[in-house]
């Protein structure tokens, strides 16, 4: 019997009557005669609203005691589901990470899954159960509740598929498909037919929240087709899957938008061999990321530091990136969190000369000025200031000739 994996995120299951159009839609894949299991995230914004209650009595809290509380968030949707399906006459059960045994590794608040055990799931598939399974939680070595980041329940669907041996994997939202960048910033956004892992893998890393960027990775380990599709419609979705079934297309795919980086510079450190060295080794023992780098203006045998971390990374190490700055000798840090990374990202480029002078043309003409840059294979990426970002991602978008006719999903989604 076809076994197959679903997922609907916090929008897809936002108040009871959307809960219910999941149950209907769940309950027509298993009338085909289907084996289900659906994974879902807590009720729209229910994890924000849990991350609010956090910092109202803690301003430093004990990461356990967070994954402790947000994984309730999922306890609550998917026990709804289950209700609902069963209310309509069908069978089902809800079963949250730890009674899977969807064993995490020991990072709380953004763990990666270690093994998954089918035992469970396979039993109540094979009592002709719909298996509703919570996202975004696992458990740790020490039996303790784990979350997978934010937006991981997309992570949780896909390691689910792999540990079953799916092939295909469908994750709903409430956008119809990848588009060539947030619609909801640029409503030409055209919509992709299908896109490579590679490519939405450098599109989750930079930015695009629509898949979250673990999925894709175990998407592309285990070679499983993701089809992402709106709830709300049966709109055609897109496909990520391999490179060699990708429609031949344009150089650049897509365009993203990070306002979650901060700039910081190490300014005067002594220009010697090593020193670069020390200092981002001292930051990642802190588990601090870090993402762009250039090192620049040399004087008097001293240079600056530059680079980008996450604004979390900020919050959590602002005082080790002074101490460590200090012990280099550094003379002051400078942080500028009104900065945004934005990026073209495409598989041509491989082959295609010129793509990143086009970036930066069309940018000087609308007088961005980029502060920083780095390159892949498929991507350029550029920090720009903050409140140039929307305009940057218009220039590029219309610069590489992206734009397609504007969808409805923005209103069936309300
Ligand atoms: P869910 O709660 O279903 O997981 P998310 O909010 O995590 O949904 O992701 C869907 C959102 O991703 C969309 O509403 C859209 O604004 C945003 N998004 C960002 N970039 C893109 C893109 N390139 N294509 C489609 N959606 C995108
Ligand atoms: N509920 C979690 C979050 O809001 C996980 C998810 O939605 O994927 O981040
Ligand atoms: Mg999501």
């Amino acid at each position: 019997m076809a076994l197959i994996v679903q997922k609907y995120g916090g929008t897809s299951v936002a108040n009871v009557e959307k809960i219910k159009n999941v149950a209907d839609r769940v309950i027509k894949e298993y009338k085909k005669g289907r084996q289900i299991v659906v994974v879902v995230s807590a009720m729209g914004d229910a994890t924000d609203q849990l991350v609010e209650l956090v910092g109202k009595v803690a301003s430093n809290p004990d990461p356990r005691e967070v994954d402790m509380l947000l994984t309730t968030g999922e306890q609550v949707s998917i026990a709804l589901l289950s209700m609902a399906i069963q209310a309509k006459g069908y069978q089902a059960i809800s079963l949250t990470g730890s009674q899977v045994k969807i064993t995490t590794d020991n990072r709380h608040n953004r763990a990666e899954i270690m093994k998954i055990d089918n035992a469970r799931i396979l039993t109540e598939l094979k009592a002709g159960k719909i298996v509703v399974v919570a996202g975004f939680q696992g458990i740790n070595t020490l039996d303790d509740f784990t979350t997978l980041g934010r937006g991981g329940s997309d992570t949780t669907a896909v390691a689910i598929a792999a540990s079953l041996g799916a092939k295909r994997c469908e994750l709903y939202s409430d956008v119809d498909g990848i588009y060539t960048t947030d619609p909801r910033m640029i409503a030409k956004a055209r919509k992709l037919t299908s896109i490579s892992y590679q490519e939405m893998l450098e599109m989750a890393n930079l930015g695009a929240k629509v898949l979250h960027p673990r999925s894709v990775e175990l998407a592309k380990h285990y070679q499983i087709k993701l089809y992402i599709a709106s709830s709300f419609n049966y709109h055609p979705g897109t496909t990520v899957e391999g490179m060699d079934e990708m429609e031949k297309r344009k150089n650049v795919t897509g365009v993203t938008c990070d306002k979650n980086e901060v700039k910081i510079t190490v300014q005067e450190v002594p220009d010697h061999p090593g020193i670069a060295g020390q200092l981002f080794n001292n930051l990642a023992k802190y588990g601090i990321n870090v993402d762009m780098i250039i090192q620049n203006l040399q004087r008097n045998n001293k240079n600056d530091i530059t680079f980008t971390i996450s604004k979390e990374d900020l919050l959590k190490g602002k005082k080790y990136i002074t101490e460590i700055a200090q012990g280099l000798g550094s003379s002051r840090v400078e942080i500028d969190p009104t900065v945004a990374k934005v990026s073209i990202i495409g598989a041509g480029m491989i082959t295609t000369p010129g793509i990143a002078a086009k970036m930066f043309t069309a940018l000087g003409q609308a007088q961005i000025n980029i502060q920083m840059i780095t390159t892949s294979d498929i991507k350029v990426s550029v920090l720009i200031n903050e409140e140039l970002a929307e305009q940057a991602v218009h220039v590029l978008h219309d610069c590489f000739e992206l734009a397609g006719e504007t969808g409805d999903w923005q209103e069936q989604a309300k």
